[in-house]
């Protein structure tokens, strides 16, 4: 085994690339993080929903969300610094998950079993009993106001189960930014305004990186963090050709409406995902509910080519459809006149699970695909990534001898070669009907 060379670039100060920053630096890392942007987070960060959940089809995000969770509950000591610009905060609120057919319950109860994380099962007259706004209703499957099915009479009730350990965090851009505070106190160094052009290679080695004002940085690692923007990345460095899965950019909208009584975060309002009706919400500070689609097969996927492209505000058929779902769900909801809400992008791949690997070009890393759930995971992906580079760079190969990396909090193992980018993919439906 070599010793680990000691400099590293990470493009992008999104919450991923500022966590893994943070890890590099602590474990002796010279890092440097660049970003077109001129703050941490301005990318899909500054629009997630931010909640933290932990059921999943398969059991390593539930790894890396139950480890990461740990994380944001003692946020303070997760950073092990203050951030003079204050400290984002978990918001416990629970998340009641209905049962309907885009979801798996025992596939995703059984992972959560697996590792002891609690859950309690409601029936339809104990999810009445408990949040008397909502009607457990089963009125889906989901689909446009335009099909004539959309105001159909319910064909029974719904059950589900409620995680009381999930929430969300108050503020995504803070977090990025205490990220970010904690790796520059580490030794981090920011360098902000800076578009990279090119990844410079030598010898199928990566030398650094080509910033847009002809200006080059070197390093013996680059990490790609640049969230949707990824792809350009990876064409630059060339190391497209052997994975399995593509990484493509989609517009994504998170509308805002006022919250009916029982659903604000002031009286004790929850998190709900309806996979029964297609959407997700949970109530947002200042009274309202935000509310995103659940990619229903009847929702068009809308791929971008280039992330900066995405509309400026929701469009009238994405606002009408989600707010008359929530209303559906929610009975005493008033759908104002006005729209609110936000648009942004996330980047996909095609099993909509993310990629957190080496490359075929000797120290190009890649942090993508996090397929608009990945916020919540960022404080062990962080790790991951950071525990990862540095065995890769000592000389162990990674994709025959893949690695795994212990829960410090939590002591579950995640196995980092399920995210690798030789995988088998299993195409994910909306891709397989939009791709
Ligand atoms: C509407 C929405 C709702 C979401 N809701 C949730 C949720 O409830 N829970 C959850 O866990 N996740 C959620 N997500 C997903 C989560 O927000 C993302 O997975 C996460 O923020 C991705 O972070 P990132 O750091 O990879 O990317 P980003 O935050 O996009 O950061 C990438 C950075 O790279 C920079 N960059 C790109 N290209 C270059 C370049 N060439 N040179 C220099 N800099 C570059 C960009 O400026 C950007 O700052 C949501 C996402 C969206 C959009």
């Amino acid at each position: 085994m070599s010793t680990p060379p000691s400099s590293a670039i990470v493009v992008g100060a999104g919450i991923i690339g500022c966590s893994i920053a943070l890890e590099l630096s602590r474990r002796g890392w010279d890092v440097t993080v660049v970003d077109k942007g001129s703050t941490p987070g301005c990318g899909s960060t500054s629009a997630s929903s931010a909640m933290v959940r932990f059921n999943y089809d398969n059991l390593q995000e539930v790894v890396l969300a139950w480890e990461s969770h740990s994380r944001w509950v003692d946020w303070s000591k997760h950073l092990g610094v203050d951030d003079p610009a204050g400290l984002a905060t978990y918001v416990r609120t629970g998340l009641l998950v209905l049962d309907g057919e885009l979801l798996d319950r025992s596939l995703e109860l059984g992972h959560m079993d697996t590792l002891d994380i609690p859950y309690e099962a409601l029936t339809a007259d104990q999810i009445r009993e408990r949040y008397p706004a909502l009607d457990p209703a089963r009125i889906g499957p989901a689909c446009r106001v335009e099909d004539e099915h959309f105001w159909d009479e319910p064909t029974g009730e719904v059950g589900g189960f409620v995680q009381h350990e999930s929430g969300f965090v108050n503020d995504a851009t803070l977090a990025a930014h205490n990220l970010a505070f904690a790796a520059e106190q580490s030794g981090a160094s920011f360098r902000w305004r800076a578009q990279v052009t090119d990844v410079l290679v030598d010898d199928d080695r990566v030398t650094g990186v080509r910033l847009a004002d002809g200006s080059e940085l070197s390093a013996d690692v680059v990490v790609n963090a640049a969230g949707p923007w990824s792809v350009a990345l990876n064409t630059m460095a060339g190391v497209l050709d052997d994975f399995s899965t593509s990484t493509r950019a989609t517009e994504q909208e998170v509308i805002s409406v006022p919250a009916p009584q029982g659903f604000r975060l002031e009286d004790g309002g929850t998190g709900v995902h309806d996979p029964d009706f297609g959407t997700y919400f949970r109530p947002h500070p200042g009274g309202t509910i935000i509310v995103g689609s659940f990619e229903a097969p009847c929702d068009p996927l809308i791929l971008v080519d280039d992330a900066d492209d995405v509309r400026q505000s929701p469009s009238a058929e994405n606002w009408e459809v989600q707010s008359l779902r929530l209303a559906r769900r929610l009975p005493d909801l008033q759908v104002p006149g006005q729209k609110s809400g936000i648009v942004s992008a996330y980047d996909i791949t095609d099993d909509w699970i993310p990629i957190y690997d080496k490359t075929s070009l000797g120290g190009f890393y890649v942090a993508i695909g996090t397929s608009g759930h990945q916020f919540k995971a960022a404080p062990f992906v962080g790790v991951a990534m950071a525990e990862l580079i540095g065995a890769v760079q000592s000389g162990r190969d990674h994709d025959t001898d893949p690695l795994v990396v212990r829960g410090e909090y939590t002591g579950v193992d995640l196995e980092l070669g399920f995210f690798s980018r030789h995988r088998h993919v299993q195409l994910h439906r909306q891709l397989t009907e939009h791709l």
